[in-house]
């Protein structure tokens, strides 16, 4: 194994290049910016650019219906209100994700629930899905992790089991194969975010697909984004039948996603690579634990998170994480802090300061140790980030850099 003396103790750094940068934005994203504002609307309803980004969604994933939408948050929301939940009713989600996956569970005054993790793909365990569904269960929101897909073919089975609706919450996963199929296609709902820190950003921005293939459901989808207004009947326009938030996306973010979308399938390869190479280059190694994928998964990389077994390694992650920074190579301990039913919100049950609704319906808890697995991987996580424009040298010189803190740590653990 490599001998080479530490950065962090006064050694050569196994990084001797920063790491590779590019523009998101070009020429393209102009032109289109340019064009919609020569149509002198930016309302999605009357111009042709979020139209246009939604026909070329569709087309690259093989759907017949999506609807745009201000953000990822809201894409969630839309789907959920979409999928008929409501007061009192019960969501089974992820503890580990953005607090977007929730704000639109809490909203419509339903209750999360959190199911507990696989140890090394990050997501959802089928069995504690299963084990959580109570007479109140509603719905799945699924949370493709940081690129890499669920174990889709036994939640869909539970679900179906069990008549609950599936939402995908793809905000980390574009172009994410699951058994050859795209993810966010495969539940009754996928949702999208493209906000500025995801595979592609139209600044901020989502969209939610219809996978029913019913047109009935896309209505619902598309009126519950704007007010309830039913704009594609417009005989019932103003016949708002129950709450919806306006949730619109402008023509200015449908413009840049137009041009986005068409280098999102050169992202998402570039990203796929390196996590696999990156992999491929560190799985041999004592106290490291790379992600895993399931059966048939191919994985886009949002960033890339590994586990670290301290006593194998010979050194704690934080001792782990700073020798690697020494080296020049980006990483972070953990990821979220906590699970996010350790937030207030959650500890205090408070959605809506001065009440407990709606976690009082059910006397809803969320004890420290509820997902025993999730809070273990938080505390045992790396983190180091994965981008597009990331090169070959990049790679080769931050496997070399894993190479040689590891190394140095278990020569020390054998001494
Ligand atoms: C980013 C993200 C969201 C929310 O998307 P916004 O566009 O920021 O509202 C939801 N879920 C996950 C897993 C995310 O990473």
């Amino acid at each position: 194994m490599e001998q080479d003396v530490l950065a962090i103790h006064g050694g050569k750094p196994a990084k001797t290049a920063p790491y590779g940068t590019g523009k998101r934005f070009g020429e393209e994203e102009v032109r289109e910016l340019v064009e919609a504002l020569e149509q002198n609307t930016l309302f999605y309803h009357f111009g042709g650019k979020v139209k246009r980004f939604l026909a070329d969604f569709n087309a690259l994933y093989g759907i017949p219906y999506s609807v745009a939408t201000s953000s990822g948050t809201a894409a969630i929301h839309v789907a959920l209100g979409a999928a008929g939940v409501t007061v009192g009713d019960e969501v089974i989600t992820s503890p580990i994700t953005d607090q977007g996956t929730l704000v639109g569970i809490l909203y419509q005054n339903a209750i999360p629930v959190f199911a507990d993790l696989q140890p090394h793909t990050y997501n959802m365990d089928p069995a504690s899905v299963e084990a959580r569904i109570t007479p109140r269960t509603k719905a799945i929101v699924v949370v493709h992790l940081a690129g890499a897909p669920c174990d889709m073919d036994a939640i869909m089975a539970i679900a179906r089991r069990h008549g609950l609706k599936v939402i995908e919450d793809c905000a980390q996963s574009y172009l994410t194969r699951y058994k050859g199929r795209l993810v966010g296609t495969i539940g009754d709902y996928g949702c999208f975010s493209t906000n500025d820190f995801k595979h592609m950003s139209t600044g901020d921005g989502g969209i939610v697909a219809v996978n029913s293939g019913d047109e009935e459901d896309y209505r619902t989808t598309h009126a519950f984004a704007d007010k309830n207004y039913r704009r594609l009947d417009p005989e019932a326009m103003r016949n708002v039948a129950y709450l919806a938030p306006n949730y619109r996306m402008t023509e200015l973010q449908g413009a840049v996603g137009i041009a986005q979308l068409k280098k999102l399938p050169w992202i998402c390869e570039q990203r796929n690579r390196y996590g696999d190479r990156l992999t491929a280059g560190i799985r041999d190694l004592p106290g490291i634990q790379p992600p895993a994928l399931v059966d048939g998964g191919w994985s886009t990389y949002w960033f890339y998170m590994l586990r670290v077994d301290e006593a194998k390694l010979g050194c704690t992650r934080e001792q782990f994480c700073a020798a690697l920074a020494a080296e020049g190579v980006s990483c972070g301990a953990g990821y979220i802090p906590h699970t996010v039913y350790m937030t207030p919100i959650f500890q205090q049950r408070c959605a809506y300061p001065g009440s407990h609704f709606p976690f009082d319906i059910t006397g809803a808890e969320y004890p420290a140790g509820l997902c025993a697995e999730a809070e273990t991987i938080l505390q045992t996580a790396v983190r180091l980030p994965v981008s597009e424009f990331y090169t070959e040298q990049d790679l080769a010189e931050t496997i070399a850099g894993i190479r040689k803190v590891v190394g140095h740590y278990s020569r020390v653990a054998q001494a």
